[in-house]
């Protein structure tokens, strides 16, 4: 159920060329369960109300409560118009011939206007987007309350071109820090943490983990925030492209009002590649506002192996979205040597 990236002709450096799509929950993005249940089409339509009614003090679906128990029949040249549910198959009496009187007591529901019962597959769950609606309504009518906001993202239009520019221009300084990193030695991995209320950059860092096995790109960049509110643990002063702002060159009117948050709350982080769990919870921990990568990784925590940004049993939750720049940071992935060498792939 995950959207494919769609691959447009592009240019170098044309936001144009990519979509940012979002990395939904589980939730949101698992396909649709069906459960089976007993239909009988409505064979005189007069007698719909009085079924319904019955049907419901019966049969109430209480675990279905977003079914809608009568559809319009879908085959045009049939004669009855619309269709019923009776029950789930799980909740049917014990019977040898499935029959409209072994289905249901005479004195619970009157059979008059029902026609021969059969069996169809309805949604288990609740549609929680527009394309689970969608595949769950060829099976049976459900009620959905839109998100308009998910829908919008999952076509991947939730952000306009001037948006979309100043999210390339943010990747494209990960990018140039992550080659800078990778002409050192380390991974090519870079990240920039900007604050989306300026558009001002906090940090920029890339991989140092020929220095320190911990400091992947999203660590070296969280240190950095951290150094800029006076704190952090590490100097990363002899890598030229890894920086932080100074806690007063926000210069924007509610500057000083969230003059220090907590570390990374309310900031958005690029990075050129999916985080591994490491870095996932580092970003949890700091409070990240949302997270932008270009290009997934084997060990990803943000939607190829692991959704951490969405675990509910997690006392923080962001949104995180995937395809930034994404020509420029696969071209830098591939750059690494664990590309040609799939059984030794690193964690970003
Ligand atoms: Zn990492």
């Amino acid at each position: 159920m995950e959207p494919q990236v769609k691959r447009r002709r592009e240019s170098a450096c044309d936001p144009d060329s990519w979509v940012a799509y979002p990395v939904l929950s589980d939730e949101l993005s698992r396909d649709v369960e069906l459960i089976e249940a007993f239909a009988a089409p409505i064979v005189d339509k007069k007698e719909t109300s009085r079924l319904v009614r019955e049907l419901n003090s019966l049969h109430p679906l209480n675990s279905l409560p977003h079914i809608k128990r009568v559809r319009a029949c879908r085959e045009k040249s049939s004669r009855h118009p619309l269709e019923v549910l009776l029950c789930l198959v799980r909740d049917a009496p014990d019977m040898k011939v499935v029959s409209i009187d072994s289905l249901l007591p005479p004195d619970g529901v009157g059979h008059d206007g029902l026609g021969e019962p059969f069996v169809v597959k309805v949604p288990s769950r609740p549609a929680l987007t527009r394309p689970q609606f969608e595949l769950a309504s060829k099976h049976w009518p459900s009620s959905f309350h839109e998100d308009k906001q998910v829908t919008v993202a999952l076509r991947g239009e939730l952000f306009n071109p001037q948006q979309k520019a100043l999210m390339h221009m943010h990747m494209m300084s990960a990018v140039a820090a992550a080659r800078a990193g990778k002409e050192t030695g380390m991974e090519a991995v870079g990240a920039v943490v900007v604050n989306p209320a300026t558009q001002g950059v906090i940090a920029v860092g890339h991989d140092c983990r020929g220095d320190h096995p911990l400091h992947h790109a999203a660590m070296v960049c969280i240190d950095l925030v951290a150094r800029s509110q006076g704190a952090g643990c590490y100097s990363f002063d002899k890598y030229p492209a890894c920086s932080s702002s100074s806690p007063t060159s926000d210069t924007s009117p509610d500057a000083e009002a969230s003059a220090q948050p907590y570390i990374c709350t309310g900031y958005d982080l690029y990075v050129t590649r999916e985080p591994c769990v490491m870095c996932a919870m580092a970003l949890v921990h700091s409070r990240i506002g949302r997270v932008f990568y270009g290009t997934g990784s084997a060990d990803g925590a943000f939607g190829t192996k692991f959704k951490i940004h969405s675990q509910k049993d997690l006392n923080h939750r962001f949104e995180v979205y995937k395809g930034v720049s994404s020509r420029q940071c696969e071209d830098l992935h591939r750059m690494d040597d664990h590309m040609q060498k799939p059984s030794l792939e690193e964690p970003s």
